[in-house]
Order: structure tokens, then C-alpha cells, then sequence
């Protein structure tokens, strides 16, 4: 293993100088430790994989390394970035103007579903940077509205998740349309097993970069189960867990707090519930319109409102860096799940709480499933049965 120094800045990466300045005018100052490891490799042409948990800092390393490998005077994309979510797509795009706002006549566009395809095809005439969404993406290369003979990087973001069945065919059918000599950058914090072989097939050369520590949990965000008791009647399951949850948000002090939730129509009513409570809330589900989605992600990230409750739509990616305290009001479906909701606070390594409300039984069951699957034996999650006393 390399051993690296503690004061590596950017400067040290010898990054073009627009990327420094971009950087620096974006408030990066050092290189996160997968960054670090990462961008010499990426930026030597290598196939990479980039392995690193959530809010470690991926999109600077795909974001830095496109930048530099754009040639500015020809208006066709040569960098195609593919991410699984249309907020994920357009933060990705928000994060490479940033620091690319040195490079003079950049144009970063995304191509997202749910918003008009006209509006994309005067986008398609100048782009350097392209990113989107797997089926806006596949649309517009079938209809030869955008051009992808000059594409020198690939890059898949959350790249387990464009490899289930509901994304496959398109980024197979989008991967077939790309030149044959080109770098392929793959990110996730989560990489199930049978997934990285399968992935590999894409690549000639890939190099996996990861900073592993022993624990997938982020070391400052701590988790608590609430468990409730069991009751089959689901008018007074619902009562429970709404009185639950007003709880929660009363004892445990936060800055900005997401709620997730299994069901789309279940996280409206409880949106609904807590504006009716005085916690005044949005609510995001696929079910949205892309327009009002966009909103109340912008409405998060600008401080507009302290509560998103969502599914998992929003689990993934989402970078909201002042969210601090996570609840599951539904235990999600599996470990990789939970990692990524977990995920949404204590980016960057601040800290936080992620806090489930479970009923005994079956639910509880499938939470200590999860738990046992992330952490082992070490990982011992304290169930608060009583009162709250973090
Ligand atoms: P990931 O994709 O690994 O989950 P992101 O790329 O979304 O993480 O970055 C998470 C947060 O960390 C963002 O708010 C980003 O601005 C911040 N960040 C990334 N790199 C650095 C850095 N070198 N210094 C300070 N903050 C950073
Ligand atoms: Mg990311």
C-alpha cells in the first residue's frame, strides 16, 4: 500500500491550473483520501472502479479528472456521465460547473427524463460534459440528436444500481453506441459481490481504488432502533409511528432531517401529518412531476425547509450537506439500502444520528438482519425503548 503524506493539498496532484483555481473558488482545499488515491489513477487512463462509502467525495473525482481530458473548441460530448437518479444527474452536472468555472465556454448539460425533450435538443449542439439519466441518454443517442463519436470517458455513478435489471438493457444498449477506445470510471459505496464481476466485464484494465475501513457505518453518525409494539390493526400502526416520529423530532435536536419512507403514498401522508403538527415538511416521490421534484430538492439544499420525507428515490447520491439526523420511518428492504439512507447525513464526515422506528416482529426481525449483515458482531445498535437519551 502507498503510504501518503497528511498535507497533500491539490496543489501537489498537479492538476491543470483552471481545475486549481476552480477548486480553490469552490472552497476544496485538500484532497479526501479517496480522491487522493483515486485521481492518479483515473487521470492516467486507467478503467477504475471507485469503491468509497457515502459522502466520501466520488463526484471530484470523475468531475476532475473530465474536466481535464475536454477539448474546449469541439462543441460534441467526450465525456458521458450516467447516474441512476434525474437529482443525482443535475447535481453531478451543478458540481462539474463549479469547479470548472475556469474553463472558458464549458458547457456541462444533463439530460433527465420527465422534463421535454425539445428543451434538450439545442443543449446537444454544445456539450462537453454530458450527463443524465439511462433513458433520456439512450432516446437521444437513438435519435442521433446527441453525438457520441467523441465520448474518451464513460463514467457510471452508483454504478451497482444502473446494473439492476430495471437499468441494464439501456446502459448496455448506450455502452454498445461508444467508441471501443475509450476510460471507463464506475462509482458506488456499494458493490454486492456478483455485481463487481459483472461489472468488470466492461472494463479492460479496471484498477479498483477503495479506502476500506473495517466498518461500511460512517464513524460519525450513530444509530438507534426505537421498537414498538406490534399491533395489527394499520389505522393504529400508523398512529404509533406518527407519534413516534413527533417524538423523535421533538427530543433529538438537528439541523435538517430526511424521512424515509418504503411507500410513496405513505411518505405524502406523513408530510401531510407533520405540516399538520407544526413540523412543516415536503414531501419528494417519483410520483412527482420532475419540475416540483427539482424544487423541493433545491428548497433541502438551500436551507428553505428542515424536513424531506421521501423514498427511496432520494436515497442514493443526494448531497445535502446540512442534514444531520436520518429516520427510517419503514425499515428499508435490505443492508445496501440502509447504507445509502444512511448515507445522506454525516457527509463529509461530520456527524449525525440515523434512527429507526420499527415494530416487534417481522420488522424488527429484518432490521436485525441488516444490522448483522453491516456490521457483524461488532456493530452493537442500542434499542431505545424508553426515553431518548443520546
Ligand atoms: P459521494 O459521491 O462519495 O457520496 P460527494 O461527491 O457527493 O460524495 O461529496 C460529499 C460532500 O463532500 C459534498 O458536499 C462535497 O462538496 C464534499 N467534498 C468532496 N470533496 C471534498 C474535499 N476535498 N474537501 C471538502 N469537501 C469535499
Ligand atoms: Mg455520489
Amino acid at each position: 500500500d502507498v503510504i501518503l503524506s497528511e498535507n497533500l493539498s491539490f496543489n501537489s496532484l498537479i492538476l491543470p491550473p483552471e481545475t486549481l483555481k476552480g477548486l480553490a473558488a469552490a472552497g476544496f482545499e485538500k484532497p479526501s483520501p479517496i480522491q487522493v488515491k483515486a485521481l492518479p489513477v483515473g487521470r492516467c487512463g486507467f478503467d477504475l472502479m471507485v469503491k468509497s462509502k457515502s459522502g466520501t467525495g466520488k463526484t471530484l473525482v470523475f468531475g476532475i479528472i473530465s474536466l481535464e481530458s475536454i477539448k474546449l473548441d469541439k462543441p460534441d460530448p467526450q465525456v458521458l456521465i450516467v447516474a441512476p437518479t434525474r437529482e443525482i444527474a443535475v447535481q453531478i452536472q451543478e458540481v462539474i460547473l463549479s469547479i470548472g468555472k475556469y474553463y472558458e465556454g464549458l458547457a456541462v448539460e444533463s439530460f433527465i427524463g420527465g422534463l421535454p425533450l425539445a428543451g434538450d435538443k439545442s443543449k446537444c449542439k454544445l456539450c462537453h460534459i454530458a450527463v443524465g439519466t439511462p433513458g433520456r441518454l439512450k432516446q437521444l443517442i437513438k435519435e442521433n440528436l446527441l453525438s457520441v463519436e467523441g465520448v474518451k470517458i464513460f463514467v457510471l455513478d452508483e454504478a451497482d444500481k444502473l446494473m439492476e435489471e430495471s437499468f441494464q438493457n439501456d446502459i448496455n444498449d448506450i455502452y454498445n453506441t461508444l467508441p471501443s477506445h475509450k476510460q471507463i470510471i464506475m462509482c458506488s459505496a456499494t458493490y454486492p459481490e456478483q455485481m463487481q464481476t459483472f461489472l468488470e466485464q466492461y472494463m479492460l484494465s479496471p484498477v479498483t481504488v477503495s479506502v476500506e475501513l473495517e466498518t461500511p457505518l460512517l464513524l460519525g453518525l450513530k444509530h438507534y432502533v426505537r421498537l414498538l409494539k406490534s399491533t395489527l390493526n394499520v389505522v393504529q400502526q400508523t398512529k404509533l409511528k406518527n407519534d413516534e416520529l413527533l417524538k423523535i423530532l421533538s427530543a433529538i435536536p438537528f439541523i435538517q432531517c430526511l424521512i424515509f419512507s418504503n411507500y410513496q403514498t405513505r411518505a405524502e401522508s406523513v408530510s401531510n401529518f407533520l405540516n399538520r403538527n407544526n413540523w412543516s415538511s415536503i414531501f419528494m416521490s417519483a410520483a412527482q412531476n420532475q419540475t416540483t421534484r427539482l424544487h423541493s430538492l433545491s428548497d433541502l439544499k438551500e436551507f428553505k425547509k428542515k424536513i424531506l420525507v421521501t423514498t427511496d428515490l432520494t436515497a442514493r447520491g443526494i448531497d445535502a450537506p446540512n442534514v444531520d439526523l436520518v429516520i427510517n420511518y419503514d425499515v428499508p428492504i435490505n443492508a445496501t439500502t440502509y447504507l445509502h439512507r444512511m448515507g445522506r447525513a454525516g457527509r463529509y464526515g461530520s456527524t449525525g444520528n440515523c434512527i429507526n422506528i420499527a415494530f416487534k416482529g417481522q420488522e424488527s426481525q429484518l432490521l436485525q438482519n441488516i444490522l448483522g449483515v453491516i456490521g457483524g458482531e461488532t456493530l452493537s445498535i442500542p434499542i431505545v425503548d424508553e426515553s431518548f437519551n443520546l
